[in-house]
């Protein structure tokens, strides 16, 4: 077997039921995601509109796919037809825009709200303050339905420290799951990398996303 079948198989390993791996598939070919999926894991996340559209045209719905990068609006008609979920929204802008296009496609996007857990100014994400009243007001929205939260949290030399940040984050997730706001369907919370997942996983993660401990250290970024 080769290096990305085994290390998939060890991750997989570790991944109690009710908890799914997002493979982070930037910088990856088509050649290294198709040996993920044989190897079990199916949802594969990508950050750049460019790289995607070539894999996605070569491996189509052999893969379920999750947009996980940030999004630049100008591109937001290419991701909704090509894309089964989009984990980056954080503004009323950004799914008014995505709404729009998922009608003139015909489907019903499902998106997660990407939190700024640590409230790091220059980071993407909507303030945890501010995430109730974001899913309210885009809930009436038809073509989208919110289904989560995603965040990243700060970058830290070690992981345990996240663990306030997916608190929080878990926390709000529990607090929308509860306001039963119509149209949503609260489901999924994305948290958790490479050197986190674990500790994602005790606080509460449903996605996890991993990268280099599937594919081997990026040599770009
Ligand atoms: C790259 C990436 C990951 C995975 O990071 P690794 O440390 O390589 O596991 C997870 N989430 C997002 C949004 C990413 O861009």
């Amino acid at each position: 077997m080769n290096t990305i079948g085994e290390n998939v198989l060890k991750i997989l390993s570790t991944i109690p039921q009710g908890v799914q791996v997002v493979a982070a598939a930037k910088t990856r070919n088509a050649q290294e995601i198709l040996q993920t999926i044989n190897s079990g894991i199916t949802l594969i996340g990508e950050n750049y509109l460019q790289e995607s559209r070539e894999v996605i045209q070569e491996i189509g719905d052999k893969a379920t796919w999750h947009f996980i990068g940030h999004i630049q609006k100008n591109k937001v008609k290419y991701i909704v037809p090509l894309f089964d979920m989009i984990e980056t929204v954080d503004s009323v802008e950004l799914a008014e825009m995505i709404d729009r296009h998922a009608q003139k496609h015909g489907k019903v996007m499902p998106v997660l709200i990407e939190v700024n857990s640590a409230e790091e100014p220059q980071k993407a994400g909507v303030m945890p303050g501010d995430v109730m009243a974001l899913v309210e007001k885009i809930s009436s929205f038809r073509n989208i339905q919110v289904q989560g939260l995603m965040t990243m949290g700060p970058f830290l030399e070690d992981p345990e420290g996240l663990r306030p940040f997916f608190r929080i984050t878990k926390a709000l997730f529990e607090e929308l799951k509860e306001a039963t706001i119509e149209n949503t369907k609260i489901q999924h919370l994305s948290m958790g990398m490479s050197d986190s997942y674990l500790i994602a996983i005790e606080e509460g993660a449903t996605l996890v996303r991993i990268g280099t401990s599937i594919f081997g250290e990026r040599i770009y970024p």
